[in-house]
């Protein structure tokens, strides 16, 4: 058509040429392929928040949901508003990662909790478990808190990477919403290099945007 070329361009913000994922990383074009569809996502948190809030047999307001930030932010979004009890919502950040791809293992806690979890039950809300080593850091944080209990509600799990046994405490249960082949994905709050975050689907990143 006749639609001046620069119009054309901006009509289409996420071309998938090569030429430009080449320019700039963090659009859909750098995504090999989706792993999970926001409908897949959808279903799977809402099952998931019925199955808890089954377990929630204790008085709710005892009840913390502690999110991982920053890549738990939409899970748990999805997840608290879908569990009908009064519970706590807040937030820990967890750094174990700089810009790579591969766990350093040296966890380290960036930004505390507001709300005193002592006696309380915990359900830590994770984007991915992947080694295992920033939940456990996490979990032995929380005991020495002097929680009553510590479940963890991850998104996606990754069993064959497992290096430490993630070990619950009290009558913690451990819920997982799919189980992730062993590739590196971003989208609905998980990140490369801080992108892809707002993806409203996890796709696997294209292996050479890493090096990018
Ligand atoms: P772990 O300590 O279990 O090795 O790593 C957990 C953290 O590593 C997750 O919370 C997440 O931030 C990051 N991580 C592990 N695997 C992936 C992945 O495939 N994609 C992204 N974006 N982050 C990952």
């Amino acid at each position: 058509d006749s639609a001046p070329l620069k119009h054309k361009h901006l009509s289409k913000p996420h071309l998938s040429s090569p030429i430009s994922s080449s320019l700039s990383m963090g659009s859909e074009s750098d995504i090999e392929r989706i792993l999970f569809t926001e409908s897949d996502i959808a279903k799977r948190v809402s099952d998931l928040a019925t199955e808890i809030s089954s377990d929630l047999r204790f008085s709710a307001d005892a009840v913390v949901f502690v999110g991982v930030a920053t890549g738990a932010f939409l899970f748990i979004a999805d997840l608290v508003r879908r569990i009908h009890a009064p519970i706590t919502v807040d937030f820990i950040r967890a750094e174990s990662y700089g810009s790579g791809t591969e766990s350093c293992g040296d966890v380290r806690i960036s930004c505390d909790l507001k709300v005193d979890v002592t006696g309380k039950h915990v359900v830590l809300v994770e984007d991915i478990v992947d080694t295992g080593k920033t939940l456990s850091h996490l979990i032995s944080y929380l005991e020495k808190k002097g929680v009553s209990s510590v479940s963890v509600c991850a998104f996606l799990d990754k069993p064959s990477r497992r290096k430490v046994e993630v070990k619950l405490v009290g009558s913690g249960k451990f819920y997982s919403g799919f189980e992730c082949p062993d590739y590196f994905v971003v989208g609905y709050g998980m990140d490369y290099a801080e992108l892809y975050r707002n993806l409203p689907y996890v796709g696997i990143l294209k292996p050479e945007m890493y090096t990018k």
